[in-house]
């Protein structure tokens, strides 16, 4: 059970991410507030995957606010201390490189990925893979989410053998994705 002091935490975590992510939305048409997307991560790697270690647990909540917004390691380094800010650098990508680049990277990485860090990164995934089939990126032709699938496979591959109900939650995902996309593709 988590004590009073672990939970505001949680809550200081949940008002960080919120506010850094105040102005950003999803890619899907409907604009969805971004900060609904690592909240839906961090409820399945909770629920889902039993993952009650109280530093993944923020650093999940905190996983995109490094790449996506201005939130800088050595803040979250202040607010949260050096194992959250670890591991949410593990899981940042290096924008200044070009995409193919971060995409090989993310991949060729994962198998060295810290335990928790591989958590957040599968739960992140499953819910990526969720939103390419029913929240996918406006204008997004269907080539590129099967692009976008087959290249979260690859690096799921490199996360397996960390938790197999959270990877259970991806192969889930993963082949409802598949089946969604092969009936858009008939539909067109
Ligand atoms: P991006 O990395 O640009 O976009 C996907 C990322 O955006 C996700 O990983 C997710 O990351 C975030 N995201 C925000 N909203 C959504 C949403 N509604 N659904 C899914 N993800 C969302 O995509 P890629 O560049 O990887 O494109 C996919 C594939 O298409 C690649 O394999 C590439 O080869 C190919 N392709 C790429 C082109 C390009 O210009 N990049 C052009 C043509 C093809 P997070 O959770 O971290 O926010
Ligand atoms: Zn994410």
């Amino acid at each position: 059970m988590f004590t009073d002091g672990e939970i505001t935490k949680i809550f200081r975590a949940l008002s960080f991410a919120a506010d850094k992510h105040r102005r950003q939305r999803r890619k899907d048409s409907e604009q969805t507030p971004y900060i609904n997307h690592p909240i839906k991560v961090v409820e399945t790697l909770w629920s889902q995957g039993g993952v009650h270690e109280l530093d993944v647990i923020l650093a999940c909540i905190l996983h995109d606010t490094v790449e996506d917004t201005d939130a800088s390691l050595a803040e979250i380094e202040r607010v949260f201390g050096r194992a959250v800010s670890t591991l949410v650098a593990e899981v940042t990508d290096d924008k200044s490189l070009p995409k193919p680049e971060r995409k090989r990277l993310q991949v060729e990485r994962a198998p060295q990925l810290s335990h928790g860090a591989k958590l957040i990164r599968l739960a992140d995934k499953a819910w990526n893979v969720y939103d390419v089939a029913y929240a996918p990126p406006a204008h997004w032709p269907f080539e590129r989410r099967v692009e976008y699938l087959t290249w979260t496979e690859r690096v799921v591959a490199g996360l397996r053998g960390c938790n197999s109900s959270l990877e259970d939650f991806y192969d889930a995902a993963l082949r409802d994705a598949k089946i969604r996309l092969a009936t858009d593709a008939q539909r067109a």
